[in-house]
C-alpha cells in the first residue's frame, strides 16, 4: 500500500538547480512524484551564506519511514553534502515533512517535520501541491507566514520536467 509523503528540498552550494533536478529524478525511482514550483529564499540560521533554492515534492511510495529516510540521506550524500555547521550551507537537504497521517518520533526521525509551520519556504510549496493541506488541525493556507513571504518564485511546476 502506498503512502503519500511530502519531502522538502533545499540547496545553496554547487549548481543548485541541477542538484534539485537530479534529486527529483532519484525520488521518482522511489515512487510517483509531483513537484511544487521552484523558489529562492534567504538563508535560515547563519546569514553569511548564499540564498537557497527550495521546492517540495510529493512522493507516493511503499517505503517505510526509516527506509525512506535512508534513501533521502543517500541522495544527500551523492550530491556531495558535507556537514559544516547547523543550518549552514549545503549542496542538498532532503527533509521528510509529512508521511501519510503518521506521527513518528524516534532518534532518527520526527514526523511531521518540526519546522513546517515556521518556514514559508516549506508552507508555500506545500500549498502548490495541495491547496487545502492541513497539519495538526491547522489549515496551511491560513498561515500568518503567507502575509509577508520572504521567498521569490523562480519557475513554474515544469522546472523538473516531471509533472
Ligand atoms: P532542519 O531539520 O531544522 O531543517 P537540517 O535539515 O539542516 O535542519 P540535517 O542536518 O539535514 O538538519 O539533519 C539532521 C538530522 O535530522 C538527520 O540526521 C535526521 O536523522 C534527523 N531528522 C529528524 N527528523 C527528520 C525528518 N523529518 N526529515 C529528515 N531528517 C530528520
Ligand atoms: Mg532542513
Ligand atoms: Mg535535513
Amino acid at each position: 500500500m502506498s503512502v503519500k509523503t511530502y519531502i522538502g528540498l533545499g540547496s545553496n552550494l554547487g549548481d543548485s538547480r541541477q542538484i534539485l533536478v537530479d534529486a527529483i529524478q532519484k525520488l521518482s525511482e522511489l515512487g510517483v512524484v509531483s513537484v511544487s514550483k521552484l523558489y529562492q529564499s534567504p538563508p535560515m540560521g547563519p546569514q553569511d551564506q548564499p540564498h537557497y533554492l527550495n521546492a517540495v515534492a510529493c512522493l507516493e511510495t511503499n517505503l517505510e519511514p526509516l527506509d525512506l529516510l535512508d534513501e533521502l540521506q543517500k541522495i544527500e550524500n551523492e550530491s556531495g553534502r558535507v556537514r559544516l555547521r547547523r543550518w549552514g550551507e549545503r549542496t542538498l537537504d532532503l527533509d521528510l515533512l509529512i508521511y501519510g497521517n503518521e506521527s513518528i518520533k524516534n532518534e532518527r526521525l520526527t514526523v511531521p517535520h518540526v519546522g513546517i509551520l515556521e518556514r514559508d519556504f516549506v508552507v508555500i510549496p506545500l500549498l502548490d501541491l495541495d491547496a487545502d493541506l492541513q497539519l495538526n488541525g491547522q489549515i496551511l493556507k491560513h498561515s500568518p507566514l503567507l502575509q509577508n513571504p520572504t521567498l521569490t518564485m523562480l519557475e513554474d511546476q515544469n522546472w523538473a520536467n516531471i509533472n
